[in-house]
């Protein structure tokens, strides 16, 4: 399996991702995301939900698009107006060093000339709901005449729901060239026959397959020194602000002192376990069925009697010996046909463990890094401002005061305005993240394993090693190339990347800003490369023209991200 920095990407998306933690791509990720980068034609992926999809056509998608040109070139349509927003956020969070690109959300149920202010300011990518989607075209205020990708994401879910008609007109708005991937967690005959009339030969890909375990459940591990297991906890209670989860602990001593430690640090915790009562028992389990408790910490008996369909994750403190009780537990999210994510907090000597847990559920557990404090207070900011856009606002209560508070706030731009709002959420939060250490493992692994991991990739490959960080956070230094190469030979983003790479320099060569003219290209590669990438460029024909390459401009350094990390 690839590391995600193996995968050719522009460099601010492949910052993105590290900064995301994403180490390795998800299988969807591996077989949609390269494909994409290098060819046009429609596609078919059969993926469930929190499987990584939305980051298997998020990254191509950003890769693509032509920041000079600010018009409407990528439409992703979903379901509801909840994964709209999610996957706007998403697409905010990988473009997070890619300062222009304009994406927005359009969806039903909130006010419509938000929407379409910013559909006249320009976007790039508008994620939308179809019947608010096509009721912006009909209005004239969303232009799709000139997309060159369309995205269906969970096609299934949009028939289901009856949005067949919306999406059949906003189809004939489309330009014949454009590019269609439709993302589905199931084929009926519905979505078949959808893809008929609208896709030309697609190509079809199909991530996981039905020994494995339920493919709406990702699964994760984070690997930390033993006595940071519980920080670890807390980071990842931190990184989804909507949790609503089952810890697993060993003990009921275990269990209770985690349950107590998260109730102290003000999460809403508590703990289920042999030593509780019936009565102490049911109250536990009413207060966690309403989501009052948010995080329950449990022994695996205690969580018997416990039937709850909508759980976003299930967190096992250690590796479960036992690889049955480990499928077992993390089959208690996924359910209802929703995404669950099962993750497990190991130490070093807990690797075995893992392994047999893989053997035994028949894919990958994902190596992912805990998050760092940066990440986290974006990821609740963008949560804080979610709920803000989201809040119902009750008039006939709040007008009566508003004149006196208007007046009193007179004094502040809007952009003050917002500065400390944001502040009275955030500072805490910052406070507590702002000198925060790095929680990764550092301590020796043990020994290989003498069994191969089940991809034969290298166990300090796939369980994570200081190389691999290193890897992620290397400074780039891009020269500027200058190719004979431009519209005068049809060349675009796409193809010159697919180009590039055809050249076989190296694999995963990084690559940053491209742009095209009417006789020639210029594009940012890894520095390191120059004389291989000359000698093999200038060796070189495209479509008959020998290509003529050079350095163009100094070596330049991509800008980092601008604001102070919280990390130490
Ligand atoms: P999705 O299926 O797109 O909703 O993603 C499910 C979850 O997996 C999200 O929380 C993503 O942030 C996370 N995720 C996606 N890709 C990766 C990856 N390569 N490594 C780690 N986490 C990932």
């Amino acid at each position: 399996m690839l590391k995600f920095t193996e995968i050719t990407l522009p460099e601010p998306l492949q910052r993105a991702a590290a900064a995301l933690n994403y180490v390795s791509p998800t299988e969807v990720q591996e077989l949609t995301i390269p494909w994409l980068l290098e060819n046009d034609g429609d596609l078919i992926t059969l993926a469930q939900t929190g499987t990584g999809k939305t980051a298997a056509f998020g990254f191509p998608v950003l890769s693509l698009t032509d920041i000079e040109k600010l018009a409407v070139q990528t439409l992703i349509l979903c379901p509801t107006r909840e994964l709209c927003i999610q996957i706007n956020n998403d697409l905010a969070s990988y473009s997070q060093f890619m300062p222009r690109i304009k994406t927005t959300a359009v969806y039903g149920g909130a006010p419509i000339f938000k929407q379409k202010d910013a559909l006249k300011a320009g976007v790039h990518i508008v994620v939308g709901t179809p019947g608010r989607v096509y009721d912006m075209i009909r209005q004239g205020v969303l232009k799709i005449d000139h997309i060159s990708m369309l995205i269906l994401d969970e096609a299934d879910e949009m028939l289901n729901m009856g949005f067949k008609e919306d999406l059949f007109n906003i189809m004939s708005h489309t330009p014949a060239t454009k590019q269609t991937l439709l993302f589905s967690a199931t084929m009926p005959q519905e979505v078949d026959k959808l893809a008929k009339s609208f896709m030309k030969n697609p190509h079809r890909i199909i991530a996981g397959n039905e020994h494995q375990g339920a493919d709406n459940i990702s699964h994760f591990f984070y690997r930390v020194q033993a006595r940071d297991k519980y920080l670890a906890l807390k980071r990842i209670a931190d990184m989804s602000p909507k949790i609503y989860g089952i810890v697993f602990c060993r003990t009921r001593n275990e269990t209770q002192e985690i349950a107590d430690k998260l109730q102290h640090d003000g999460y809403n915790a508590d703990a289920l376990h042999g030593d509780l009562s019936q009565g102490q028992r049911e109250l536990v389990m009413s207060r966690f069925r309403s989501k009052f408790v948010r995080l329950l910490v449990a022994t695996d008996v205690a969580a018997r009697g416990l039937d709850v369909d909508d759980l976003t994750h299930i967190i096992n403190y250690h590796a479960p010996t036992d690889p049955d009780a480990y499928i077992h537990r993390s089959g208690r999210t996924g359910r209802a046909g929703k995404s669950g994510i099962s993750i497990t907090i190991i130490h070093s000597k807990e690797i075995s463990a893992l392994k047999a847990i893989e053997k035994r559920l028949g894919r990958d557990i994902v190596y992912s890094k805990i998050p760092g404090g940066r990440e986290i207070c974006e990821r609740q900011l963008f949560n804080f401002i979610d709920t803000v856009e989201r809040v119902e606002v009750d008039n006939a209560q709040i007008d009566s005061f508003l004149p006196a508070v208007y007046k009193k706030l007179s004094w502040m731009t809007r952009e003050e305005l917002i500065q400390r709002f944001v502040s009275v959420e955030f500072n805490r939060f910052l406070e507590y993240y702002k000198d925060i250490r790095e929680l990764e493992s550092t301590e020796a692994r043990s020994p290989r394993d003498s069994r191969e991991p089940r991809s034969k990739r290298g166990s300090e490959e796939r369980y994570g090693s200081d190389k691999n960080n290193d890897e992620i956070k290397k400074q780039f230094t891009f020269k500027t190339f200058r190719l004979n190469l431009g519209y005068n030979v049809e060349m675009n983003k796409r193809e010159l990347m697919r180009y590039i790479n055809k050249l076989n320099v190296s694999r995963g060569i990084e690559i940053g800003q491209i742009n095209i003219y009417d006789n020639y290209s210029l594009i940012d590669l890894d520095a390191d490369y120059e004389s291989k990438l000359l000698k093999a460029f200038n060796s070189n024909k495209y479509k008959g023209i020998q290509v003529e390459a050079s350095v163009a401009a100094p070596a330049k350094k991509p800008k980092r991200n601008e604001q102070k990390s919280y990390r130490k």
